[in-house]
This record gives structure tokens, sequence and C-alpha cells, in this order.
């Protein structure tokens, strides 16, 4: 067997921490806690992930590649093998130290910060609580677990000195739908219930509306409906995007359609042959289709941040609200 270096050796080497029927946890050893995006198409320079793989399990999934990197191919290590990675608070507050104020953060980019295994390591909590100590970032929580609203006492702190935004992810309303594309993740209403628990926090919550996907979620009554019911929710920001299907989500994602779905797959095939992304008139309809429903409820997109030369000592609630 080929020798494994770098993540993949220390992958193989993650002792195990607990091994339920279905998952199995490692730890993992970790250099560095925030690694730096180099894709300027995404508004944020900093990444947080504390747990390689996911146990929600989506079937449109696109971070499954990343257990690839540990030599970990098959489609279900990526929610069955989860790395939970190793923390250490001073390596962490050196790294944070360093970071110039203003820089944004994203925490949740790759795999879920409040999957199942946050309930039993508490690893994103034990982050949270020390951007707490920060000042001055911008700072995004992406989830689809209603496990985030346990901390309000922290993100409450850290919106005393930093501009937050909790993003959750709701992508239809239909709670079979739901369970059949992200089957292990909370069910819509109890993610509805996070965002009516935060925002009644005086928190900033956004909803994405993601993935999009043809045929299955996109039309104007289910877009429409999650953003009505994220408004009423006290949602203020709505964000929504089309299905991005790499190879590895393809390989998870087409057999899904062909045992629930089946007479979509062949579109879909069409579709997605030529590449990740889909193009022409139909992303532009999904556009004016979310500007329109936007509207409707009065949610903002969700865009570039205030400056931050604004804001670095005043609690966000008296500067944008
Ligand atoms: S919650 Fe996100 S990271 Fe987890 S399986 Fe679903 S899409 Fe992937």
């Amino acid at each position: 067997m080929a020798q494994l270096v770098g993540i993949a050796r220390l992958a193989a080497e993650s002792p195990s921490l607990e091994a339920k029927r279905r998952t199995e946890y490692f730890e993992l050893a970790t250099r560095k806690y925030l690694s730096r995006c180099t894709s300027p198409r995404m508004p944020f320079r900093w990444m947080i992930n504390p747990y390689r793989g996911c146990e929600f399990g989506c079937k449109y999934c696109y971070a499954r590649y990343t257990h690839e990197f540990m030599e970990l191919r098959e489609s279900e290590d990526f929610e069955k093998k989860i790395f939970v990675k190793h923390f250490e608070a001073a390596a962490f507050r050196a790294e944070l130290h360093a970071l110039p104020r203003g820089e944004t953060i994203a925490i949740g980019t790759a795999t879920d910060p409040y999957q199942p295994a946050e309930r039993k390591f508490r690893l994103t909590r034990s982050i949270l609580e020390l951007l707490a100590q920060s000042a001055g970032y911008h700072i995004g929580l992406v989830t689809k677990s209603d496990l985030v609203s346990r901390d309000i006492d922290i993100f409450q702190e850290i919106s005393r000195r930093n501009y937050l935004t909790l993003v959750i992810t709701i992508t239809t309303l239909d709670s079979e739908l739901a369970r059949l594309l992200e089957p292990l993740a909370p069910r819509p209403d109890l993610r509805l219930g996070a965002v009516r628990k935060l925002s009644a926090a005086g928190l900033r919550v956004a909803v994405n509306l993601a993935p999009i996907l043809p045929l299955l979620n996109d039309s104007e009554p289910s877009l429409d409906a999650v953003a009505k019911a994220s408004a009423r929710a006290g949602a203020v920001q709505l964000s929504g995007n089309v299905v991005y299907l790499e190879e590895c989500a393809r390989k998870v994602f087409f057999p899904f359609l062909r045992d629930y779905f089946p007479s979509y797959l062949r579109r879909y095939q069409e579709r997605f042959e030529r590449g990740a992304y889909l193009r022409g008139a139909y992303p532009e309809t999904i556009r004016e289709r979310l500007d329109r429903i936007r509207r409707r409820y009065g949610l903002q997109e969700r865009k570039a941040e205030p400056d931050p030369e604004l804001w670095p000592q005043e609690p966000q609630m008296t500067l944008f609200s």
C-alpha cells in the first residue's frame, strides 16, 4: 500500500473516540483551526470547520471530497467516520491574536458545526467561547441544526464586539422531502424554531434556501413557503443558490434520484454532464424568483457586510437595528 502523507496520514493515525452503531468518531491532530479561503467568489477570508465529515448525510453534499484528502473514498465514509479536531485553546487564541480586525470568519463552510458530534464533544462551543473574547470580526455561522440555539448566550456575547450573522439552512418545508434529501438533519420545523429563538434573543438571523434543486424544491410556492415562514420566525435575510453537483456529489445524488425520483434522473444527467454548475436561463429565472419573493416578505439579500471601521467597540444591535 502507498505510504500516506499529510492529512491522510494524520487521519489514519487518529485514535477512535467512540463508535456508535452507525458512526465512528476519531480525534484528528490539528495544526491550525483557521484556514484561509483563497476563492475570490467567497465573501469570507477565513474558515473554521470543527469537524471533518458530517453525519447529516445530505444527498447533494459537495463536501464529500474533503474525506478523499484523507484517502477515505467510500461515499458513506463521509457520514460515518467523523473526525473531531483536537482542540487546544492556547493555539487557537494565538491564531486569533494574529488576525487583524475587520477580517471575515465563516464557521461551517464545509461541514455542519452543529452535527450530532457537537452534543458530545462541544468543540464548536469551545471555539465560540474564544471568539467571544475577540473584537472587530465579521463572523458568520451556517448550520442545519436546531442545536445552534443551545449557544445563544455565547452568540450574544460575540455580538457585543463583532458583527455576527447566524445562517440557518432550510431547503424545503416539506418534511418528507427533507427527510429524503437530508436524512439525519433536523426537520424543517425544528430549524424554523431555531430561527425564532435566535431572532427573539436579538441575534441577526439569515435563512439559506440552498441548494435549490430543479424539479424538487424550485417552484415558486415551495420557495415562497420557506421565505414566508422564515420572515415570520424573525429572519432578516434570505439567500439561495442553485445546486452545485461535483463528481463526489453526483456519485450519491444520481443513485438517490434513481431510487426516489427516477423520472428526473435523465434530465439531471443531461444538465450536469458538462459540469458542476447549471448555466443559462435557469439560474437567472431562480435569481428573479428569489428577488420577487424577498421583496414580498421584506427580506434582505445577504450581501457585503458593512464597513468594519464603523463598529469595532459597539454592540451590533444599536448600530444595525
Ligand atoms: S449538513 Fe452540510 S456538510 Fe453536512 S451533509 Fe449536509 S450539506 Fe454536507
